[in-house]
């Protein structure tokens, strides 16, 4: 066990209340950059080969705002019932390092974009609603590369990224647990993607995670020393990353220790957290307002066609299925939680079959969602129309419900037709009476202890005549009808 998945079981969320405010940085999904006209399509491209005066922080140039990158944000903003500037500026946030060639980042300090949001979301406790304290536009910095030439340790500067568009968005430190705190960036990351806001992939920095982590003994109001941590580059590493850092502070307090206000990187390879550098005051950034860029504003018309323009959100999605659809809470968390999932499940439907919505979400949220997840290690996609077709064989008792994970699993990976994959392997049921009544006969002749044990008010003889049906119709009978014919029989022969 990990120091990370001890975390909690010492008792320590007993003893102690966890702390947490995130901040999350999302790289926009815009064809040009935040104020220049680069390119973003910088990954996997040669260093510095998207970049400009503008970008590189020429003396003399000036920059002009993306508008889309605006409009992403004021659509979050929607999303998250924040409440939406009419007017707001930009600022320069001024410090020194060798990945910022101007030597500031134009932001937005006082005046975001949006502010006091909110967004709830599933747990394992049930729904959890954060406050979002503000969603914000700034500029990425270019990015720095530790390598070794030619025997000489060197630092280089790719400034591709820089003036790449980030919205940041911070809560308030609302968030109790490292499951919330995951849960939290998922729905995030998932409102991001529905808007088109983001593709937020975490593995290439699109999406970057920090979180705050203080805790405090429960019962009092007092908030403790709070620790940044950063470098979680998955869910799992948030979740764990902060379960760990509840635990280690946990421990120090106990021991008397006292908690530094710090800056912690997740060691992804060791489950655990380590020092990267104190934090002793908030930092002086200067900020003051950026003088080549005029005041934006945000007009009633401009907000209200970003409104109209946002697609059904996750959550409404979710009320949907549970309040028209009668899905539970959990199947209609999955779909909504995988673009391909929702799809195929509202594919289906559509098909028509007229099987009951419960049903196909059933084989969306079990087995399609096990076999995209790889754990056969094959690769491959259902066809909403074939599922459909396969789901009303099942409810129909034509085939059986194991026979048809088998087909939908040589569906998944050949992508060939479910009713010629039934026909190839035998899997149709045995669903016709007659013939179903000879095998029965035979059976009931064969086994006269079995049937003895019945008569004698040994009801679970009839799962024992049951199996012996199957087997000697190798699978094929449909099960519900043999036990009501094997208990009709029965009783009718005394
Ligand atoms: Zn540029």
């Amino acid at each position: 066990m990990t120091v990370a998945e001890a975390a909690g079981k010492s008792g320590a969320l007993e003893r102690y209340e966890a702390v947490i405010g995130i901040e999350i940085h999302c790289q926009l999904k815009t064809v040009s950059k935040m104020f220049c006209g680069c390119s973003t399509e910088i990954d996997g491209a040669a260093p510095n080969s998207h970049c400009c005066p503008v970008c590189l922080g020429l003396p003399g140039v000036l920059p002009t705002i993306n508008k889309t990158a605006v409009e992403f944000v004021i659509a979050t903003g929607f999303a998250i019932e924040a409440t939406i500037a009419q007017t707001t500026r930009w600022d320069r946030k001024n410090y020194f390092y060798p990945d910022l060639p101007k030597g500031y980042q134009i932001s937005q300090y006082q005046l975001p974009l949006a502010a006091n949001g909110r967004l709830t979301f599933g747990t394992s406790d049930g729904p959890f609603t954060v406050c979002v304290r503000r969603a914000h536009l700034e500029e990425d910095t270019g990015r720095l590369i530790h390598a070794e030439l030619g025997g000489r340790r060197v630092s280089l500067i790719d400034f591709n990224r820089s003036g790449m568009p980030l919205m940041e968005i911070v809560t308030e430190p609302d968030i109790r647990t490292a499951e919330q705190a995951r849960r939290y960036a998922e729905e995030l990351r998932l409102l991001m993607r529905t808007i088109g806001a983001s593709d937020a992939e975490m593995e290439n920095g699109q999406m970057r995670v920090e979180a705050n982590v203080s805790i405090r003994p429960r019962g009092r109001e007092a908030f403790g020393t709070r620790v940044e941590v950063k470098n979680m580059n998955s869910m799992r590493a948030v979740e764990r990353a902060i379960a760990f850092e509840i635990e280690r502070q946990a421990v120090a307090v106990d021991a008397g220790e006292t908690i530094h206000m710090e800056t912690r990187g997740w060691d992804e390879a060791r489950q655990s957290t380590y020092h990267m550098r104190p934090k002793e005051e908030e930092n002086d950034y200067r900020y003051f307002p950026e003088p080549d860029l005029p005041p934006l504003l945000t007009s009633p018309e401009w907000l209200a066609e970003i409104k109209a323009r946002l697609p059904e959100l996750p959550a409404a999605v979710r009320t949907r299925y549970q309040d028209e659809l009668g899905l539970s809470s959990y199947d209609s968390m999955v779909l909504v939680g995988d673009p391909a999932a929702k799809a195929l499940f509202e594919g289906a439907l559509a098909a028509g079959t007229g099987v009951p919505a419960k049903l196909v979400a059933n084989w969306v949220a079990g087995e399609y969602m096990r076999l995209a997840k790889g754990e056969t290690g094959a690769a491959g996609s259902v066809d909403p129309a074939e599922l459909a077709a396969l789901v009303k064989l099942v409810a129909d008792g034509a085939i059986s419900g194991t026979n048809a994970k088998e087909v939908l699993a040589e569906h998944y990976t050949s992508g060939a037709p479910v009713a010629a994959i039934i026909e190839s392997r035998g899997f149709r049921q045995i669903s016709d009476a007659g013939a179903l009544g000879t095998a029965i006969d035979a059976v009931l002749a064969a086994n006269p202890a079995a049937v003895a044990d019945y008569k004698a008010g040994k009801g679970a003889a009839v799962g024992f005549l049951v199996g012996q049906v199957m087997r000697a119709t190798r699978g094929q009978a449909n099960a519900a009808m043999v036990g009501a014919a094997l208990r009709e029989r029965l009783d009718k022969a005394d």
